[in-house]
């Protein structure tokens, strides 16, 4: 099963920029999936191959080496829903 890491990366590290961001954004379904979307379009996919049903929950940013760089387009894209939220 093809799976993209670098799609786990920015949900698990999207909790953790917006506990910096407490109360002075919008959280909503649609605004998180904005952010998301914004954020996987600036960075480059990595793909992995894992075994059929293998859920990936956590991500070795060892082996991935992206972390700095993953919350840096998730603060550049949380910036610009809040700056232009779509609703
Ligand atoms: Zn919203």
């Amino acid at each position: 099963m093809l799976h993209n890491y670098t799609e786990t990366a920015v949900l698990q590290l999207l909790n953790e920029v917006l506990k910096n961001y407490d109360g002075s954004l919008c959280t909503c379904e649609r605004c998180r999936q904005d952010i998301i979307a914004l954020a996987l379009n600036n960075l480059p996919p990595r793909y992995i191959v894992t075994d059929t049903g293998e859920i990936i929950t956590q991500v070795s940013f060892n082996h991935f080496g992206g972390r700095a760089q993953v919350i840096a387009q998730i603060v550049k894209a949380v910036e610009t829903v809040a700056k232009n939220p779509r609703h």
